[in-house]
């Protein structure tokens, strides 16, 4: 496995290795969920780069910034036992020379649900996606369905940008409690680590009610359900139509899924599901 942490340095390399090539950006403090992508992406490419970099312009919360894991050695070896090709962790120097300044406009995709809480998160995701998807030059980018409004944005990303690159979107991978795997969960204490799955189980219920009840009565039984731990704070619950992420309010209108955002403790969560 080759690691870098300069651009020309990774961009020389790559040059003489086999297309296609798979791309999976992450933030590192890497779980089974990342391992996922890495998986598929090895299946369907010759070569495979993991970029590990907490990218800094996402974050609209400076303390989850700070309190962000940072595990670069952990991660390493665990991509080095997965069998990674290449591994690009670049500084913050090293990606941003200057501030950057790239503004984008995915229009209604991020305004709504995580882009209305989290105001220029997606703008920051689409820099630091886009300098990554230039320097890579993948044939073939993974992103998990855990931040699917994500996913949707970088299809998005794509397609304005007329980038040659296909977008996999990767089922999200679970705790056997059902919580959705994420490096944020490292932050959960032991108390949030036995509430925490209650949001899976808010899910699954809704999964279970849907078509049965109206959309409004389903997503009232979220609420309802995730209300029954004082814990929690939620931010959002929503569901909509999966391709489009407009709001639907019919279960014919579209591929149904719902997505919830909510504090445990100082954590933020997101989870969500696909209804059908
Ligand atoms: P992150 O390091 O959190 O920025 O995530 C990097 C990539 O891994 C993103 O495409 C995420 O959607 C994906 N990912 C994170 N957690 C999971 C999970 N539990 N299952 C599947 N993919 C995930």
């Amino acid at each position: 496995m080759k690691v870098f942490t300069k651009i020309k340095e990774l961009q020389e390399y790559l040059a003489d290795q086999k297309h296609p090539i798979g791309f999976v950006p992450t933030m590192g403090a890497l779980h089974q969920g990342h391992l996922s992508l890495l998986e598929h992406s090895k299946k369907d490419n010759q070569t495979t780069v993991v970029s590990i970099f907490v990218n800094p312009v996402q974050f609209n919360d400076k303390n989850d910034f700070d309190k962000y894991p940072r595990l670069l050695d952990d991660d390493l070896n665990l991509l080095e036992t997965y069998n990674c090709d290449v591994v690009f962790a670049p500084s913050v120097d090293e990606m941003y020379p200057e501030p950057p300044k790239e503004s984008y406009d995915f229009g209604y995709l991020d305004k709504i649900l995580e882009g209305a809480y989290r105001p220029g998160h997606f703008n920051g995701v689409a820099i630091v996606v886009n300098r990554l998807f230039h320097i890579v030059k993948p044939d073939r980018a993974y992103f998990g369905k855990k931040d699917y409004q994500q996913y949707i944005i970088i299809k998005e990303l794509v397609k304005q940008q007329n980038l040659p690159i296909e977008i996999i979107a990767v089922p999200i991978v679970r705790e056997a409690s059902g919580l959705a795997m994420s490096s944020r969960n490292l932050r959960l204490g032991e108390n949030e680590l036995q509430v925490a799955p209650e949001i899976y189980k808010a899910l699954t219920l809704a999964k279970n009610l849907s078509r049965n009840k109206s959309i409004n009565e389903v997503k009232q039984a979220v609420i309802d359900h995730l209300r029954r731990f004082p814990d929690f704070r939620i931010e959002y619950v929503e569901i909509v139509n999966a391709e489009n992420l407009k709001p639907i309010n019919d279960w014919d209108e579209g591929n149904p899924i719902i997505l919830i955002a909510t504090w445990l403790g100082d954590v933020r969560l997101i989870d969500n599901m696909e209804l059908f």
